[in-house]
């Protein structure tokens, strides 16, 4: 009688076990999914530059949102557009 209860035991182990690989794998699945959203592509309006947006760098310009390949250009591009305003209020 003991061996069929522990027969049960481990059987109803193995099945969450199953179960819960299954839901892992699922789950996997999606994240997969939303990585391909991700390399939706932007240009980067300093150097022209197209990048995947999940490795572009977003800085808010007046009052926009720009996405740079890295910080140089980010950099650049911000002191191009605050002398751009200021000889403009000048
Ligand atoms: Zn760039």
């Amino acid at each position: 009688m003991l061996r069929l209860i522990f027969f049960i035991f481990v059987a109803l182990i193995l099945y969450s076990l199953l179960r819960f690989f299954f839901k892992s794998m699922l789950s996997s699945r999606k994240k997969k999914d939303g990585k391909q959203e991700l390399e939706e592509l932007v240009q980067d309006p300093y150097c022209q530059t197209y990048i995947p947006r999940g490795s572009a760098l977003k800085k808010r310009v007046t009052g926009r949102d720009y996405y740079f390949c890295n910080d140089k250009c980010l950099k650049n591009y911000v002191q191009k557009e605050v002398k751009n305003k200021e000889t403009k209020n000048g």
